[in-house]
């Protein structure tokens, strides 16, 4: 295969009619600095409608191009039409690659439009590199269970497919560009081809105590908690310096909170402003969905490997420590 022939990057953008998933903004924003190393344009994928000061996000990320789909099939996200259209569009086009974020409907059309094409498709990656010797993208993801980050490439064929874990990185848009590209495609997939019906939709209720990703503060509780009456005083903490409470796997596995505040591989990537973490011994799996510019850690173990990440590191009982940083606080506020 001649990888030369195959020019430009494509990010997918997933969205519901009113807003971009927050993914897709990562992504372009991500991406464009792929693109600047490359020498490769940055295309935006949107299919179906979007209100114009959504497309402004996506412009405001220095896209040079956004390639508009319409047609019948994508009125709501479904297998076939998606693996579909990516699989002409991809033919038609020649992209060098095509990123998808990670979503549930992401990481269920992205390895099989991959597989159409007889290219690969990394699932979940947590970083990319661009390496210029080879012009291959090189896609990071924890592997073995979580023990390895695993580097994995497409070196022979084309395009690179992968989806990326959402939260990984951030929306810092780098402003508009001049003359932006706009092209316009029509491909219709047979609704009739398409094998789930719609019966209904019903949304899953919002609750903002959940909603951890874009916290500044985050309280993380591990399974050095000893029950769930001891949870309050961390409970306490983060209000008291405006933040949210989240956990390690074990405490969601011991039903004491719930999995969308699990931090980690296989849960929800953080990036706050000061993370602190409390009776957490530091597996891989946990620490690789942190990535805080203040990291403090409390363990009654001082081998615990938590301590090889951490800014801070406090030996001690962790519901004594919690209960002296509320005071502290307290005392400060006076
Ligand atoms: C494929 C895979 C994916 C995974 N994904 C995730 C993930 O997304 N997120 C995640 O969190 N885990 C994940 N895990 C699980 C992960 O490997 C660890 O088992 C988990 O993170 C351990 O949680 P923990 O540190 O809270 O518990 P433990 O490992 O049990 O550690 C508890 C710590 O508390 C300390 N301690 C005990 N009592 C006290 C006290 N009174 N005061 C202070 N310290 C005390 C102990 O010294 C110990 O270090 C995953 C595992 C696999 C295999």
């Amino acid at each position: 295969m001649d990888k030369s022939a195959y020019k430009n990057m494509w990010v997918y953008v997933e969205h519901d009619g009113a807003d971009v998933h927050p993914v897709s903004l990562e992504l372009c924003c991500e991406v464009r600095k792929l693109c600047d190393l490359s020498g490769d344009n940055l295309i935006a994928v949107v299919v179906g409608e979007l209100p114009e000061s959504e497309l402004n996000k996506i412009r405001d990320c220095a896209v040079d191009g956004i390639l508009f789909v319409s047609g019948t099939g994508y009125e709501r996200y479904n297998t076939e039409a998606y693996a579909n259209l990516f699989t002409v569009l991809c033919r038609k086009y020649n992209p060098s690659a095509v990123f998808v974020g990670g979503t549930t409907n992401g990481r269920d059309f992205a390895p099989r439009f991959a597989a159409r094409l007889e290219t690969g498709c990394t699932s979940d990656a947590t970083e990319v590199i661009y390496n210029p010797e080879t012009t291959d993208i090189e896609f990071v993801e924890p592997a073995a269970g979580g023990k390895i980050m695993a580097v994995i490439t497409v070196p022979v064929l084309r395009p690179q497919v992968g989806t990326i874990r959402p939260g990984t990185f951030k929306y810092i848009p780098a402003g508009q560009k001049a003359g932006i590209e706009e092209l316009h495609e029509k491909i219709c997939f047979d609704p009739e081809k398409i094998r789930t019906k719609f019966l209904s939709f019903e949304a899953d209720a919002f609750d903002p105590e959940l909603d951890i990703a874009n916290e500044d503060v985050i309280i993380c509780v591990g399974n050095g908690l000893a029950d769930e009456a001891s949870l309050q005083r961390y409970r306490d903490l983060a209000k008291l310096l405006g933040g949210k409470i989240a956990c390690t796997r074990p405490l969601y596995d011991r039903e004491i909170l719930s999995y969308k505040l699990q931090v980690g591989q296989s849960g929800v990537m953080v990036k706050p402003k000061l993370y602190i973490g409390f009776g957490i011994s530091g597996a891989v799996n946990h620490v690789t969905g942190v990535e805080a510019e203040k990291f403090v850690a409390v363990n009654t173990d001082p081998d615990a490997p938590i301590f090889h990440y951490c800014d801070y590191g406090i030996v001690g009982d962790m519901d004594e420590v919690c209960d002296a940083m509320i005071a502290a606080i307290k005392a400060g506020k006076k």
